[in-house]
């Protein structure tokens, strides 16, 4: 059986999800409404149905599934309205802009027994799942300390991103995916505290970039950082254990994994520094560690939308649960009541 999908908003992201949904049996794209008449026509161009109100889209009885793409203020009107009209939702991250939209959204759900799921791709991203890796193989020891960064130089990109009333901001837009991985990345543990700033370099309507310290209540410490101004990027993964320390670089997934082989050091020859000599910071002698290999992991995104058409289909239950939308949602909160007082937050 095809499930068929229109998208509310045919944007850059909808272009994407239009091409993966390609190569998905079981979905098909036939149509897309979108406030801009150029992205419209472009639809067409693409071979789909233009349609011309967001009521017509949802009086379409063909269509089965609603993908909602359009700027982050609106996917709680829309996914409420597609819901009623009997439609099953896919929306974009975030998935709205606070716990009251998505509790609106959620109940949307329930009263009318269609799926409800958001886009958490980067649940897929294969560094991520690296990490995860990393932590279970045990090699580095006991985890204390993971920096999950995300660095560019160009500001904040396109105009809704700039604006607060449109769900604008960093947070919203990058940390919604890397506060999710880390909630993923510890199932069952709680956050304890947050403490976060917020930048505005380039933007004085919304944040640019922020920085968020948590403590888990393991006693990881994990801090989650995003910045737009910076020409030089910091690694992408950065984590330590008690054994080691493992560095992703960025996207392409290049790194190392540094270990301890339990030679003893105790004849430690001090380093000569600018001005002066440390035994602390001395690089460790070669015979006292090793280079291990980052483990292999590969992912496919599709399985999102294979888990979404058997989620419809009754066969599997949707890989992204609300209640775990919700607690990022609520992070993000927290992060952004943190950032304004400059104080630690309580979490869990
Ligand atoms: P975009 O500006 O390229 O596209 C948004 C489209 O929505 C535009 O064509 C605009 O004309 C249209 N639009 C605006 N308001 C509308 C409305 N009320 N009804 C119908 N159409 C409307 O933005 P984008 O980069 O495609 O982002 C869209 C969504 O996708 C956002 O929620 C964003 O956060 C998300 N996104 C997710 C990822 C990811 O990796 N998951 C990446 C990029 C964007």
């Amino acid at each position: 059986m095809i499930h068929k999908m229109g998208i509310v908003g045919y944007g850059g992201m909808a272009g994407w999800h239009h091409n993966l949904t390609k190569e998905i049996d079981g979905l098909e794209v036939v149509g897309a409404w979108d406030t801009d008449p150029q992205r419209l026509e472009l639809a067409v161009e693409r071979g789909l149905i233009a349609y011309d109100s967001l009521d017509a889209l949802l009086a379409d009885d063909q269509l089965c599934v609603v993908l909602i793409a359009t700027p982050n203020d609106s996917h709680c009107e829309i996914a409420t309205r597609a819901m009623h009209a009997g439609k099953h939702v896919v929306v974009e991250k975030p998935v709205t802009l606070n716990n009251a939209d998505l509790q609106a959204m959620i109940a949307a759900s329930e009263e009318t027994g269609k799926l409800f799921t958001v886009h958490q791709n980067r649940r897929w991203d294969e560094d991520f799942l690296m990490v995860c890796e990393i932590i279970k193989a045990g090699q580095l020891g006991e985890v204390f300390g993971i920096e999950s960064r995300v660095h560019g130089s160009r500001g904040i990109p396109g105009d809704w991103r700039q604006l607060k009333e449109q769900g604008g901001g960093m947070v919203l837009d990058w940390g919604v995916h890397m506060f999710d991985q880390i909630f993923q990345m510890f199932p069952g543990v709680k956050l304890k505290t947050v403490h976060a700033i917020t930048t505005n370099v380039t933007n004085q309507l919304v944040d640019d970039g922020f920085r968020t310290e948590l403590l888990l209540e393991n006693g990881v410490r994990v801090l989650v950082e995003v910045g737009t101004s910076n020409f030089v990027s910091l690694p992408r993964w950065y984590v330590q254990g008690v054994n080691g320390t493992a560095v992703i670089e960025d996207f392409s997934k290049k790194g190392k994994m540094v270990i301890a082989v339990g030679e003893n050091e105790k004849d430690i020859v001090p380093v000569i520094t600018a001005a002066g000599l440390t035994k602390t910071m001395a690089p460790r002698r070669d015979d006292s560690i090793k280079e291990i290999p980052l483990p292999v992991v590969t992912a496919d995104i599709k399985d999102f939308y294979q888990n979404v058409i058997a989620t419809i289909e009754g066969k599997e239950e949707s890989l992204i649960k609300l209640p775990e939308i919700a607690r990022v949602m609520r992070l993000m909160e927290a992060v952004f009541e943190s950032a304004a007082k400059n104080q630690v937050v309580e979490f869990e």
